[in-house]
């Protein structure tokens, strides 16, 4: 009994969590119908972010200048519609706000921009945001603090050398309170990542620089659960999550292609991109499952 009582917390726990990636989903589409936005990026980091602010981090609307706070840095900004989906989701700033995207008297705008609330950096060119996660981590180190600083990166973004210099400065101080998280959805722009500059085996990659890292898929709350739940993966090295995704998960006719990756929507078509994200939502099953590879390590 204790057991079946166990799974159906885990169920109830997950299926709030889909729900709430449903609704920042919602959002994102709607974002692109406002002049469009970078909209395969953001769904495919979705969930992450919604598993990450909702689960995880130890933030909240009432703490955003609190010391002792998690830190998140979206270092792939051009997917900052998904961030902002999920901080009007867990109530940092109002939904109605997501209306105003490229409005000229808002800063809800194609970057993530600091004066929105909860939103830690400016990002958008790339490389640099690792760096600034190093810095926070370093801070956090000389306090004596225990929190953490979890850094989004792109794959497509890994074709920095910044990033990789970042790499080897991390691992040297040791920064076990630094996480980054690559949103492996195999495509940077318009081109498949490794049709460009082959990234794999990425965790290898990681390993070599010193870091310990650990691979899920980037769409299964339980594997996230499982994951980030282990962190540091190893005392005195900073912690690497290989999350591969699919980009413009959800909606089918968006998945996976190189040609969708910036959307600028009519009313029309985003109304037709919603009705798809529910149709396609009432046939699946499970956690959102990614359908490219089952990773088991966690
Ligand atoms: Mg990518």
């Amino acid at each position: 009994m204790e057991t079946e009582l166990r799974i159906e917390a885990y169920v109830d726990r997950y299926s709030d969590l889909k729900q709430r990636a449903m609704r920042v989903r919602e959002q994102v589409i709607r974002m692109s119908g406002k002049g469009g936005c970078f909209l395969g990026a953001s769904l495919s980091c979705a969930d992450l972010l919604t598993y990450l602010y909702s689960a995880l981090l130890r933030i909240d609307p009432e703490s955003l200048d609190d010391p002792a706070r998690d830190y998140l840095l979206l270092s792939k900004g051009h997917a900052v519609p998904a961030l902002y989906g999920v901080l009007a989701e867990c109530g940092f700033l109002q939904a109605s706000r997501l209306e105003n995207h490229l409005s000229l008297h808002d800063c809800i705008y194609w970057h993530p921009n600091r004066s929105v609330p909860g939103v830690e950096f400016h990002s958008g060119s790339l490389g640099h945001v690792l760096s600034v996660g190093i810095g926070i981590a370093i801070d956090i180190k000389l306090r004596g603090g225990r929190n953490k600083v979890f850094v989004i990166l792109g794959d497509g973004e890994l074709n920095e050398g910044s990033i990789w210099e970042a790499c080897l400065v991390a691992a040297s101080r040791k920064l076990d309170n630094l996480v980054a998280i690559i949103d492996r959805n195999g495509f940077q722009a318009n081109v498949r990542t490794e049709d460009l500059v082959t990234l794999d085996p990425l965790a290898e990659k990681f390993e070599a620089f010193g870091w310990a890292c650990g691979e899920i898929d980037g769409h299964s709350f339980r594997q996230m659960d499982g994951i980030f739940n282990a962190l540091p993966f190893a005392a005195g090295q900073p912690s690497a999550v290989v999350a591969n995704t699919v980009r413009g998960k959800g909606v089918p006719s968006l998945q996976d292609r190189a040609d969708r990756w910036f959307v600028d929507a009519t009313d029309e078509q985003v109304a037709l991109l919603i009705a798809e994200l529910h149709e396609f939502d009432e046939a699946s099953v499970g956690d959102m499952a990614c359908s490219r590879q089952d990773q088991s390590r966690w």
